[in-house]
């Protein structure tokens, strides 16, 4: 196998995935499966469809248009508000889309009337995180005009939270998001079928809160992949923390001292490093740098340190784990080391435990990709 590559071991997955649909499920709640930090891999995203998940959402459109030729069988939501210009593929290949702006809203209509469908939004709410969202107050407005548009259809609300400014989902905000649901069918004669309460960083709320809210969605992609919740990055019981690895290569490995030889100035990235002495040590470089990965969400899992990168290395202090050139050192990874090293094109994937597919898909096209 040639290195680096990301070692994924779909199994794991397909259990993740399934204990979660059980826990959200007890409280009435559906996940639709994130897979933007998979970009939509077909294999992978098949084995959370054959553990019961029948809800993807992904960012890019490019993602879901890879899902969808690969006969990967789901609905399919366009999680990242669109760009006006790809409403047209949004129309196509999306079965939802969330939506904030109008004149979004009315380029999706146009594109809905042209295809002749019918295109489903869901409007997302400003509940204090500040990334995308309709004030509250322009929430009834917003919903006015868009049900005079015709080729759309209003399916739910949704917020998006501990995103940009980590506000936590608690009781208070997801209470008032299904208010906001209430107050707006009543007003407009609408039913709003999704009630979409946020991301792996509603783990918390869920399992402290009994009371019944209007809430019966959540969009999981952390949480399913790397096993945690997203908050305060605890472990989820029961969760496989190891579905996916990044195995790199040892290119050399020499004992040299541990402070610089020489005067110093800014390093190939314009920082000024500082070097503590502490002796010789055994200094170990893999093939993998910045270029790959997101160096600092990446834990050796071995005894060693990592003591630091450039765009095409990692400098390794593998003094009290000896290893030799060819000698493959394995990390485990956070979400942006894993968002960063599934987005490279230097890295390769290989696969463990592929018996978990959907019987109702069609495999083998699923192969030709990559
Ligand atoms: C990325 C994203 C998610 C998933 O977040 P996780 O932390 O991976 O669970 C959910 N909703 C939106 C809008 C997102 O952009």
């Amino acid at each position: 196998m040639k290195t680096p590559y990301l070692e994924i071991d779909l199994s794991k997955i397909h259990d993740n995935a399934k204990k979660l649909i059980a826990l959200f499920k007890a409280r009435g709640i559906e996940i639709t499966g994130v897979t933007k930090c998979v970009l939509g891999e077909p294999r992978i995203t098949n084995a959370i469809v054959a553990a019961g998940i029948t809800s993807l959402g992904d960012s890019r459109i490019q993602n879901i248009v890879r899902m969808k030729k690969a006969h990967v069988e789901a609905l399919f939501t366009l999680i990242r508000t669109p760009s006006a210009s790809e409403a047209h593929d949004v129309v196509t290949y999306a079965d939802v889309s969330f939506n904030t702006e109008l004149s979004v809203i009315a380029e999706l209509s146009k594109a809905a009337l042209k295809q002749k469908k019918i295109h489903d939004i869901l409007l997302m709410v400003e509940m204090g995180d500040l990334r995308e969202g309709i004030l509250r107050h322009d929430l009834g407005k917003t919903i006015e005009e868009a049900l005079r548009m015709k080729g759309v259809r209003i399916i739910g609300l949704g917020t998006n939270l501990a995103c940009l400014s980590g506000v936590k989902p608690t009781r208070h905000n997801m209470d008032h998001l299904s208010r906001l649901a209430d107050t707006s069918e009543k007003r407009y004669g609408i039913t709003l079928q999704t009630i979409s309460g946020g991301n792996s960083a509603n783990f918390e709320w869920l399992v402290e809160n009994n009371t019944k809210s209007r809430v019966n969605n959540v969009r999981l992609g952390e949480a399913i992949f790397l096993g945690r919740e997203t908050l305060s990055r605890k472990h989820i019981d029961g969760l496989h923390l190891d579905a996916i690895t990044l195995v790199a290569e040892v290119i050399e490995s020499k004992v040299k001292p541990s402070l610089p030889e020489g005067e110093t100035g800014q390093d190939a990235f314009g920082n000024t490093p500082i070097f503590e002495d502490k002796g010789e040590m055994l200094r170990s470089i893999v093939a993998l740098g910045k270029q790959d990965v997101n160096v600092p969400g990446l834990v050796p899992k071995s005894d060693m340190d990592i003591l630091g990168s450039s765009s095409d290395h990692i400098i390794l202090n593998t003094t009290r784990n000896p290893l030799r050139v060819g000698d493959q050192v394995r990390f485990s990874m956070d979400y942006a080391a894993l968002l960063s090293s599934m987005t490279s094109p230097f890295v390769g994937r290989e696969f463990i435990a592929g018996a978990t597919q959907p019987k109702t898909s069609r495999n083998k096209v699923t192969l030709l990709d990559h």
